[in-house]
């Protein structure tokens, strides 16, 4: 058994857990729930979620219920609750039973509503939204009761069931919960529990209309599901008395709920709504595009579900906010893919080279090592040398300045796996760009080594210019300039931090013949690149598309190995 499967994680939530077993309060059991609002696609954040969610479950023997909290039908539809499902499944989760919505629960939520006004717990209100924000107060405001709070049960239920039945507009009055206008907790301040919204949804139809808030919806989902351990993000904390009220005053089955920090990540957003802004505006091309940092965007992009669940390992679970650095996700990408790559040369910006004493027309070809980083696997493919090749552009420079050890003028360099080349000389275009480069080649070096065991510094990657097979590469670039995207000044807009290289598409790049027989969702390392994906979705016909899922140059552990 590896020590993965040995360990057991903990942290405080498992802390907590023990001690609920150990006290009995939930006769032991585990049960937890994932409750999306299906207003967007789910994001890096929503897997820390997931993964914190289904792995108590599977630690403890439990289980985990699919919950979409679906109590805004303005926001709210078929298309987020479908792709929330393949999220969740893809990264490697599977709910318990059937998935289940708050708005299977709207009758039994309108019968908790009813028995708390019969208990003289919640009123109806006439004030507008407004009047109500405003008679709330604020931290340092106390608030100020409505005029309407002592009405008697008798016309609470009157008015609560001609609400229900559509009598009244929409807005015009809520259901309010009668709890402490002075409480230092503004959550305590009389919440409101139902609104007057004429809305369709996406599974009621117009069947109502009112509808619940989360808060009461939420707690009173959890506690109809059996669930025992509801966790949810730090914002959530000021809820948990409100949580508890409602529960404690309805008298039911009463959840735990436990507070742990959000996964903030650098360079990036974690937010539906500003994740939709980009997608309706057209700025990134949709929900997975694969420079967003939603679950589908990083599935496309072409990173894989084990390197997801890693990084939520990773970063782990705590109470207090903080910033995870993108290049600790790219770092633990880079960990997943390298052992399982095979490594193939592909050059991204073609600058033809030719070997002027290389035999025109022949052809010498070569058995080299998928992965030449692992002693225990030994597929090879067949790489051919001809007269012409390709080289990166960038590995050719005419007048190379100190430690460039690349090709040059009168420079020997490796061409890898393949032999020696000496540059003689370069062909260059009217505004004196270079177009060729001529080199000789050392007929004794075939195989990549000196025959007098001369040293050459540099070794470049290279493809036939006559075997090979073209593709385009979308190469990317973080999607926002700045660390913390959100973080503009007042009259300023998250989206004026965008950065306008994100994506560049190359096209006629030179792959190995023997990619012909790649596959679309095949991953491979592309040497002294980076690792890229052959995206399914844009492979058509025999155009290959692949995206880059990494570069090599690993920043994060540069920094994190020093000293
Ligand atoms: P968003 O603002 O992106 O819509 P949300 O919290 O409103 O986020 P929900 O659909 O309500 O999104 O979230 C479902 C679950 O995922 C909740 O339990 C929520 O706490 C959790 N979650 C959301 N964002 C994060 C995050 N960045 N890190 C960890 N958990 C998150
Ligand atoms: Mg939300």
């Amino acid at each position: 058994m590896s020590e993965n499967e040995e360990t057991k994680t903990t942290n405080f939530i498992t802390e907590i857990i023990e001690e609920h077993n150990e006290t009995g309060r939930f006769d032991g059991k585990v049960h937890t729930r994932f409750p999306p609002e299906p207003n967007g696609y789910l994001h890096i954040g929503h897997a820390k979620s997931i993964c914190l969610n289904f792995g108590l479950a599977q630690q403890y023997g439990g289980k985990t219920n699919l919950r979409f909290d679906d109590t805004n039908p303005l926001k709210e539809n078929i298309e987020f609750v479908d792709s929330i499902q393949r999220d969740v499944q893809w990264l490697g989760f599977q709910w318990d039973g059937e998935v289940l919505y708050a708005s299977d629960y709207f009758d039994q939520l309108y019968e908790f509503a009813v028995q708390l006004v019969q208990a003289g717990k919640a009123y109806v209100d006439d004030q507008s939204a407004e009047e109500i924000r405003e008679q709330r107060g604020s931290l340092t405001k106390p608030g100020v009761n409505s005029a309407y709070r002592n009405r008697s049960i008798e016309e609470n239920l009157d008015l609560l069931k001609r609400m229900r039945a559509g009598e009244f507009e929409d807005g015009s009055r809520v259901l309010r919960a009668k709890v402490d206008m002075s409480s230092p907790n503004v959550n305590m301040r009389d919440p409101i529990m139902y609104r007057i919204l004429r809305a369709d949804h996406h599974r009621t139809g117009d069947d109502w209309c009112i509808y619940p808030t989360y808060d009461f919806a939420h707690g009173q989902s959890d506690s109809i599901e059996g669930i025992t351990h509801s966790i949810c993000t730090l914002e959530f904390e000021d809820h948990r008395p409100l949580y508890d009220w409602y529960l404690h005053n309805l008298e039911i089955h009463h959840p735990q709920q436990i507070e742990f920090a959000r996964l903030n990540m650098s360079y990036t957003l974690m937010s539906k709504r500003k994740l939709g802004v980009l997608v309706n505006e057209g700025i990134v091309d949709g929900w997975d595009d694969p420079r967003m940092p939603t679950i589908a965007g990083i599935r496309r992009r072409g990173v894989r579900p084990e390197a997801v669940r890693d990084f939520c390992d990773r970063i782990g679970v705590a109470k207090t906010n903080s910033v995870i650095d993108y290049a600790l996700f790219q770092h633990t990408v880079r960990q997943d893919l390298d052992p399982i790559c095979k490594r193939v040369m592909a050059v991204l910006k073609p600058l033809k080279l030719v070997i002027d004493n290389f035999p025109e027309r022949e052809e010498i070809d070569f058995k080299v090592d998928y992965f030449r980083h692992d002693n225990e696997r030994h597929e090879t493919r067949k790489v051919v040398l001809t007269k012409e090749v390709y080289i990166e552009e960038d590995d050719f420079m005419e007048e190379p300045p100190p430690k460039y050890f690349r090709l040059a003028p009168g420079r020997e360099v490796r061409l890898m796996n393949a032999c020696l080349v000496t540059c003689t000389g370069v062909v260059k275009d009217g505004d004196g760009k270079v177009v060729e480069i001529h080199c000789r080649y050392d007929p004794d070096s075939l195989g990549g080594q000196a025959p007098d065991g001369r040293r050459v510094k540099g070794t470049l990657h290279w493809v036939s210019a006559e075997k090979n097979v073209d593709a385009t590469v979308n190469l990317y670039e973080n999607l926002f300039t700045v660390e913390n995207p959100s973080d503009v000044p007042e009259d300023g807009d998250f989206r004026d931090n965008l950065n306008p290289n994100s994506k560049m598409v190359l096209e006629g790049v030179k792959l190995e013949a023997e990619m012909a027989q790649a596959d679309p969702g095949d991953r491979y390392q592309f040497m002294r690149q980076g690792f890229f994906y052959l995206d399914p979705e844009s492979t058509v016909g025999n155009k290959m598309v692949f995206n880059q899922i990494v570069p090599l140059r690993d920043s994060w552990a540069k920094i994190n190995q020093k000293g």
